[in-house]
């Protein structure tokens, strides 16, 4: 018998579901579960992996200078406090092993993204769930949760499954608010949707105490190469580095991301037509009498009348070849998550929900 144990917390994590990609016996499948760009990366990021192929023997960029430069120019940012990981995720798990562990707080809303929880008790720290108003980010109630223990608060900005964001009063006056050893955590992986919107950067850049990650998992289509970034006090970005592993991130990936944040038409198509479809869809699923929340996103969070009655419409999606995603882990079990496709899949989803729901619509 062995006494091989690890460190506290890891046994608490409970393994994180992604997002169903197959239906057994069924073809045609539209996948609406993980929030991706259904039409993929540009042209150029696709080209720019392509010829990858021909340096595949030499080590990857340690400084991820050149894409840092490209986000600098493109976002607005200073890239000498951009760090880049694979995934946010990985951006997510820097800060928590760097500032909480052992007796530590780290705050999450009630709807908040799997992640930080995850991260959190990997490290040993303990995850503190605060109260969402109406599924919306309730900055006095995240403020009441702070303790002497608090090292990190994570609000995802537009959230994710809700879809719901605050604004930048809000965040500014969070920022404020928290005690001085708290560092507050911005997610914008749906920021790229909502336009206008810089993620919370010109807040980093006006205080010490806020870090804002990215993603090119969303709106760049880049989900199965692996990069997000993250944007922080120059203090921060220091100590992250320190973790950082060298060569975390691949040559192609960062030579793809590179093009694919280049290129803004890209991403100015991709945002107008998930506004036109997302509208559609929420418009569509109401007249069958489902409500969500306006989504600021690339998803809907649909409510149904009951979990019961979630579930029974997520089946009659699936035997239709419609995977969406089921959010009970999140404290919504009467809801489904289901990411705004293209014309076709949000035309299939309408009408499959119209059948469930007893009810027809016609199409955009
Ligand atoms: C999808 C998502 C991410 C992105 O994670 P990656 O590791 O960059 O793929 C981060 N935060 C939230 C809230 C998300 O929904």
């Amino acid at each position: 018998m062995t006494t091989i144990t690890p460190q506290p917390g890891i046994m608490d994590i409970a393994l994180y579901q992604g997002g169903a990609s197959h239906i057994e016996g069924v073809s045609n499948v539209v996948k609406l579960s993980s929030n991706e760009n259904p039409f993929g990366p540009s042209d150029a990021a696709r080209e720019a992996f392509r010829k990858t192929v021909y340096d595949l023997h030499r080590y990857p960029s340690t400084d991820h200078r050149a894409l840092r430069e490209a986000i600098g120019e493109v976002h607005g940012v200073d890239p000498g406090r951009v760090i880049c990981g694979v995934g946010s995720d990985e951006i997510i798990a820097f800060l928590c092993q760097a500032y909480s562990g052992p007796g530590d707080e780290v705050i999450h809303t009630e709807h908040g993204f799997a992640m930080y929880r995850i991260s959190a008790l990997a490290n040993g720290a303990t995850p503190v769930e605060v109260p969402e108003r109406e599924r919306v980010t309730d900055v006095d109630a995240i403020l009441a949760a702070c303790t002497d223990r608090t090292k990190l608060v994570f609000i995802a900005n537009p959230n994710n499954p809700t879809g719901t964001m605050i604004g930048d009063g809000e965040l500014a006056r969070l920022a404020a608010n928290l005690p001085g050893h708290v560092l507050l955590v911005l997610d914008g992986a749906y920021a790229e949707y909502v336009e206008g919107y810089d993620g919370g950067a010109a807040l980093v850049d006006g205080r010490d105490n806020v870090v804002m990650t990215r993603t090119f998992s969303k709106m760049y289509g880049l989900g199965g190469l692996r990069v997000g970034w993250g944007y922080g006090p120059r203090h921060v970005i220091d100590v992250l580095n320190r973790i950082r592993g060298p060569f975390n991130l691949s040559q192609p990936a960062l030579v793809t991301a590179e093009a694919a944040v280049r290129d803004r038409a890209w991403t100015q198509k991709c945002r107008s037509e998930n506004t036109r479809m997302r509208a559609w869809l929420a418009e569509a699923l109401a007249e069958h009498g489902v409500v969500s929340d306006t989504s600021t996103a690339n998803f809907i969070l649909a409510r149904f009348a009951s979990a019961d009655q979630a579930e029974a419409c997520d089946e009659h999606l699936k035997s239709e070849g419609l995977i969406v995603r089921r959010v009970g882990g999140y404290n919504l079990p009467h809801c489904l998550r289901i990411t705004v496709g293209d014309e076709a899949g949000c035309r299939r989803v309408a009408h499959a929900v119209g059948q469930f729901m007893g009810t027809r619509r016609e199409g955009p």
